[in-house]
């Protein structure tokens, strides 16, 4: 049997009840091959074997008081994954979901994305089952406070510097760092998708949703393509979804869908992102909504954006949300490109299919990775105390993303996998996490 095998049987036995965790794992070792043929000292090392073991799982319970008086309690997590490179960074997940296999998965796509971005920044993620959906303020505000008061002992500016994420944003970042300075007294950079009043940076917003389509720009580009004219379908209708739009629509293409998890909206004449961002970010609404706005539009219940016919598909919502079926609907529609925004959105049959049928495919680590960059970038600025200017941050931006494409790029081919950019991806985050723990010794 091979190491990788070897490892990977382990891993399950293990983990049984974290099949995403599996999965995620399972997809970078695979993709790995190549390294540790040419690489038999970390076989020798056990590098693997260290690598998929985080360094601390926290699980912590967190109670809280709803409006009604009563007492409610869920599960809060900090999966301190990898630290070879950077303290601890990755954001926190709000959602009925979350498990701790779900936290590892995120946990470990960020140790080799924050990898990606050349910025040093080691591996983690966290969160809750706590659902944010429906809550008043209030509410929200005595759920975050809980969770900072026993998280703040495991973290800060220079060991573990959390962010947003699904359900975590600008509001919960604000509650839950008032509670961290005033338990702890410390005004430090300890988290980052702060506010602007209160240490926060320009750009940080946008720049999961613009880093992708400059990442998604960077690779047409080297195939002789570009986004105008050209129609984009999008799932989701959060912070990556959004700003993914606008940047696309600014690039000339034209985005005709948009969703929640309750349904999708289909508008031929392009998504209208400001009636978007207005029922999202200002009311909390659903994207059924949109029809109050563009009468014109459709709206559906249930999954679906990806039966539209389009040249470019960007899944923006979640992990698993684009399968086989759906890989060969959008194949057989032509689409040539897709751009992962959410984390892990494909499963490992529809890239499989991507791939088979030469579809220009970026995945999330590379394309989605421009988030915790400015998070990156968020920190610096913390930690000089300036800030800089909204076009500073995105120059910035956009440089880092065209530097991991041409990264992921080199590695593949550098490996004979020309244009498989998930294992150019997932070789070029490694071996930087690789070389920086080998040379630590055994850590
Ligand atoms: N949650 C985002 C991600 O998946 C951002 C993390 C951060 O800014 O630290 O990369």
């Amino acid at each position: 049997m091979s190491y990788i095998d070897k490892v990977l049987e382990e891993l399950i036995a293990k983990n049984p009840a974290q099949p995403e965790f599996i999965q995620a794992a399972t997809e970078v070792l695979n993709s790995l091959k190549p390294v540790i043929e040419r690489n038999p000292q970390f076989e020798k090392e056990s590098l693997l074997e260290r690598i998929v073991e985080p360094e601390r799982q926290l699980m912590f319970r967190v109670p809280w008081v709803d409006d009604n008086g009563k007492v409610q309690v869920n599960r809060g997590f900090r999966v301190q994954f990898n630290s070879a490179i950077g303290p601890y960074k990755g954001g926190l997940r709000l959602h009925p979901s979350v498990n701790l296999g779900i936290i590892k998965f995120l946990g470990f796509e960020q140790i080799f994305k924050n990898s990606l971005t050349g910025l040093p920044i080691g591996g983690g993620k966290g969160g809750s089952d706590f659902d944010p959906k429906g809550k008043s303020d209030r509410e929200i505000m005595a759920f975050c406070q809980s969770f900072m008061t026993e998280l703040c002992k495991y973290i800060g500016k220079d060991t573990d510097v959390p962010a947003g994420d699904i359900g975590v944003g600008g509001r919960e970042i604000g509650y839950l760092y008032g509670q961290y300075k005033r338990i702890t007294g410390l005004y430090e950079g300890v988290l980052t998708g702060k506010g602007l009043t209160y240490g926060g940076s320009l750009a940080r917003t946008q720049a999961t949703g613009y880093g992708l389509v400059y990442l998604v720009n960077a690779m047409l580009g080297a195939a002789g393509k570009s986004l105008k004219g050209q129609t984009v379908v999008i799932s989701g209708s959060g912070n990556v979804a959004i700003y993914a739009a606008e940047k696309a629509q600014q690039s000339g293409a034209k985005v005709v869908t948009m969703s929640d998890s309750n349904g999708w909206i289909y508008d031929a004449n392009g998504i209208d992102i400001a009636a978007v961002q207005e029922i999202k970010e200002v009311k909390r609404g659903r994207i059924k909504d949109y029809l109050n706005y563009h009468a014109d539009a459709k709206y559906t219940e249930g999954k679906g954006v990806w039966s539209v016919k389009c040249d470019v598909a960007l899944p923006c919502a979640t992990q698993n949300e684009l399968n086989l079926d759906d890989a060969k609907t959008l194949i057989a529609n032509g689409c040539y490109a897709v751009g992962e925004g959410a984390n892990m959105p494909s499963t490992l049959e529809a890239i499989d299919a991507f791939l088979d049928a030469k579809v220009l495919f970026a995945p999330a680590k590379a394309a989605n990775a421009g988030g915790v960059a400015t998070s990156a970038l968020e920190m610096s600025q913390n930690s000089m105390r300036l800030s800089w200017t909204f076009e500073e941050v995105d120059a910035k931006l956009k440089g880092i993303m065209e530097n991991i494409y041409a990264e992921m790029s080199e590695a593949a081919k550098e490996y004979g996998l020309e244009n498989n950019f998930v294992a150019g991806a997932n070789i070029a985050g490694f071996l930087k996490v690789a070389e920086a723990m080998m040379a630590q010794g055994i850590v």
